[in-house]
């Protein structure tokens, strides 16, 4: 027999077994539970990396795992494959999106076969093939017919250099596109949008129903969408009959507003200004329209305003205050006005002391000091007239009511969350399905018409959305009235693709519908969801919210898409970085034992950082599955760190799991070679009763394994049990690993190699393997005389009764310092017990020429010999 484990071999062996018996197919119409296990699908770049591994090995574990517990599991993979960079690539090397797509596709498909992962590829989708992006178009027309989907006049991120338009989410905290890192400049455009912020409260309040997604990830959600509870009041203008409206958080401190602020883009401003600060406010205006939002809105970043000359009444005070138009305050957010209350906002006393306008405390912690910095926290009313003296929380209810009573405001909730805005100017997207007719309006595509698909041989400039220069596919027949019309030109933002693609998975090739109703209900929810913490806002909320809106439409039943979510922690290497250059050092021109720039001979500061090809500590996965097998690679990701939580990459602990299947070939070989030959025994599992009368058939069903037997048994159950406490739940395959490596040793160790407890063994070890090391099990699954995969077993079940331990451990001590332990009976008397501990060689050791006066007895812990002298 071949002894030396040869892993590229085994798994080119059983890759290709498995997909001959379509071991990874999703089985229908089964009693089985089901199981959804699904990992965020990939862009298609073409490479493989060392956080793809993660992700996948994560979910192929859990998948395998659940389908040797008993359930139908359905472990799916596709493609996000609409987005810039393969126009990009268009517009930088000629080659057409869809090529450079489907040529990476193809490449990473090769790449995560060869990575042993059990997805179905049966139920592949990817989103920029016409068959998929039907049905996103179709969606899209469900949330118009549903009144969720409408144009807008807006001012948006304008990104400069890839002349698109960007979502908030896409802007840094600098003001730079994402992808390009341009300054984002604002421009005002017709753009469409989808109404989340109907669903906010739902989206908000059921996150209570989501018990097992990270704490951090439900607040990042929470806070995003931030939900202020406060106000809605109403402020005369001095001279018209028009009101400016704001909404305040603190309609406690109303009667403290020095002035009101309108934002530059409010439809008021004109109105308002006088004519001596009309030039100055139209300048001001206009310079604040090429800044982003980012930059009008940072923190750290000074306020700028200016009055306009008009002055408005404080509904309550009945005092006239200015108007001003300041950079800060967003027409998109609320009102578009806010109040200014400088002694009780911090933003508003910078304000404030900049333009020195006055400062008036209404709110006083206990006595009344002259502010440094505004007095945010609640307190006592005062100059607040018939309000003085009143805690202010219960101030802010009784304002509400005074405001209601007087008919100048309301109560009000307000969300920080904005419609989505889903339009963009380029190609590589879906075609929003409407045309634009002059007498008719806006006209979606009919159904029947769909998919509106995109045009080919299109000229690639880098400026502009190619659509719209194309004339013959632009100008079409209104399908209502046959008026020459034009269609929609913008394409739809990538996350429209990825927000419902999971409902997909289930009936992928479904020609007819966006899916079956009955297949994807069987599916859904997503039993474990796995995927970075870059994606715990946007993609996350959209899918909830497409989630929600469907079930509303009738086309699913579930609220929550993703029952269980896993955010993987990144794959981090070692980079040496020249503190005073700041440029990164490749690890292969440096000497780990004193790093030093090659070039200058300065120090290097050494560090763990995300891998990267800009800090030249990435690790080619392909190299590593080159030398020590895909098998190796998993098990030193699973068991270098808990999955959450960041990996650090460490050759050795590569160089020590590849060792550690090494030892598990070994033993497993050597039992193989011995079964064969005739002198070992059988695989065999199942309770005690069954392997005592398999270790001792001439003894029947009395308690005859031997201290070996019984020892070994208690290993293995101990490890099965461990291992199902590590997986179950929080999903901890390091200490599952570990658990598998003690049972690996016991089986080495144990004098008992010719029983079937030892072969009861060797199985186990094989069956807790087999999901974490899916080749080499099934490998030595079928070594050891098995037909079946490894992989269609049921998972082993810990026997109660083989942990129950018969010894206790007794403290030997001497005049009660304690020497040692040794093992006992647990039946033991007193009496026993003394004779034990007498009778041990670590007694018998520390006693030597003394003589034992007195010995003390604790049963069940110690001993303590008391000696003379
Ligand atoms: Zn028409």
């Amino acid at each position: 027999m071949d002894s030396k484990y040869n892993p590229q071999s085994i798994e080119e062996k059983w890759q290709q077994i498995w997909a001959e018996q379509n071991l990874d197919q999703m089985p229908e119409d089964t009693e089985k539970p089901k199981f959804y296990a699904l990992s965020m699908f990939p862009y298609p770049s073409g490479n493989l990396h060392m956080g793809h591994v993660r992700n996948y090995t994560i979910i192929d574990v859990i998948a395998r795992l659940k389908r040797m517990q008993g359930y139908r599991v359905l472990n799916p993979m596709g493609w996000d494959a609409f987005g810039l960079p393969a126009e990009n690539a268009a517009i930088e090397r000629g080659i057409p999106p869809a090529k450079w797509t489907y040529e990476n596709i193809a490449q990473m498909k090769g790449l995560f076969q060869r990575l042993g992962i059990s997805f179905d590829w049966t139920k592949e989708v990817t989103t920029c093939s016409p068959d998929y992006y039907r049905w996103t178009q179709w969606l899209f027309l469900q949330f118009l017919e549903a009144g969720l989907a409408y144009q807008k006049e807006a001012a948006v991120n304008w990104d400069p250099i890839d002349q698109t338009v960007l979502a908030n989410e896409q802007v840094d905290n600098e003001g730079r596109s994402w992808r390009s890192g341009a300054k984002v400049e604002r421009k005002l455009l017709r753009q469409w949008f989808l109404k989340i912020t109907d669903y906010a409260e739902q989206l908000l309040n059921d996150l209570d129903k989501l018990p097992n997604w990270p704490e951090r990830v439900k607040l990042m959600q929470a806070n995003w969408i931030g939900k202020s509870v406060g106000a809605y009041l109403e402020f005369p203008i001095v001279g018209m009959d028009e009101k400016i409206a704001v909404f305040t958080t603190r309609p406690d401190t109303v009667y403290g507003v020095s002035y009101l602020v309108l934002a530059p883009e409010h439809p008021l401003t004109a109105r308002v200004t006088t004519e001596d600060q009309k030039a100055a406010a139209d300048t001001f205006i206009k310079e604040v329209a090429l800044q982003s939002e980012i930059d009008r809105t940072a923190e750290d970043k000074p306020k700028r305003g200016i009055p306009t000359g008009g002055k408005a009444i404080n509904p309550f005070s009945g005092e006239e205050i200015p108007i001003w138009i300041a950079d800060y305050v967003l027409y998109e957010y609320g009102t578009g006005a806010v109040m200014g209350v400088p002694a009780h906002d911090t933003r508003d006393f910078k304000f404030a002391t900049e333009y020195q306008l006055p400062i008036k405390i209404v709110i006083v912690d206990d006595d009344e000091t002259p502010l440094t910095e505004a007095y945010t926290e609640p307190g006592i009313m005062i100059n607040s007239e018939s309000f003085n003296g009143m805690d202010s929380i219960k101030g802010k209810a009784a304002i509400i009511q005074a405001a209601e009573n007087s008919g100048c405001g309301k109560a009000r909730v307000q969300y920080r969350l904005r419609d989505w805005l889903i339009s963009r100017q380029r190609y590589w997207g879906a075609p929003i399905p409407v045309i634009h007719c002059p007498t008719c309006g806006t006209v979606p595509v009919p159904q029947s018409d769909l998919p509106v698909l995109l045009p080919e041989n299109v000229e690639f400039t880098g400026k502009g959305s190619p659509l719209a220069k194309m004339a013959e596919w632009v100008n079409v027949a209104c399908p209502n009235c046959g008026t020459p019309a034009q269609r929609e030109t913008d394409t739809m933002d990538t996350f429209m693709d990825s927000s419902w693609y999971f409902l997909r998975y289930p009936d992928a090739r479904n020609q007819d519908q966006v899916f079956d109703t009955a297949k994807t209900n069987d599916w859904m929810p997503v039993d474990q969801y796995v995927g970075g913490i870059e994606h715990a806002i946007l993609h996350l909320l959209y899918s909830r919210f497409f989630t929600k809106v469907l079930r509303d439409r009738g086309l699913i039943n579930c609220d929550e898409p993703f029952k269980r979510l896993l955010t993987q922690g990144m794959v981090q290497a070692k980079a040496y970085k020249n503190p005073v250059t700041g440029k990164y050092v490749a690890a292969s021109d440096v000497d780990p034992e004193n790093p030093k720039d090659p070039q200058t001979g300065e120090a290097l500061e050494v560090f763990y950082e995300k891998m990267s090809k800009s800090k030249y500590n990435g690790v080619d996965p392909l190299e590593v599955m080159g030398k020590y097998g895909v098998d190796t690679a998993r098990m030193f990701i699973l068991f270098k760190a808990p999955p959450e939580k960041d990996l650090e990459w460490d050759d050795a602990d590569v160089e020590g799991q590849f060792r550690f299947l090494n030892r598990v070939w070994r033993l497993v070989t050597e039992f193989a070679g011995q079964a064969r030959a005739g002198t070992g025994a059988p695989p065999l599992q199942g309770g005690e009763k069954d392997v005592l009368s398999q270790a001792h058939p001439d003894q029947g069903e009395k308690d005859v394994l031997s201290k070996a037997e019984k020892d070994l048994r208690r290993a293995i159950h101990t490890a099965i049990k461990e291992v199902r406490e590590d997986l179950d739940g929080d999903y901890q395959f390091n200490t599952a690993v570990s658990e598998m490596m003690k049972l690996n040793n016991a089986l080495a160790d144990a004098k008992c190699k010719d029983s079937p407890v030892y072969a009861e063994g060797i199985n186990t070890l094989i069956l807790l393997l087999a999901p974490f090391s899916p080749h080499i099990a099934d490998e030595l699954w079928h070594l050891i005389g098995n037909s079946e995969s490894v992989h269609v077993q049921s998972w082993p079940i810990a026997d109660p009764s083989a942990l129950i331990t018969d010894e206790i451990t007794l403290v030997i001590q001497v005049m009660g310092k304690t020497r040692g332990t040794i093992q006992v009976p647990s039946g033991a008397d007193k009496a026993a017990l003394e004779n034990y501990a007498r009778e041990s060689d670590l007694a018998k050791r520390h006693l030597e020429g003394k003589e034992v006066k007195k010995v003390i007895v604790v049963p069940g812990k110690l001993v303590n010999f008391v000696v003379a002298g």
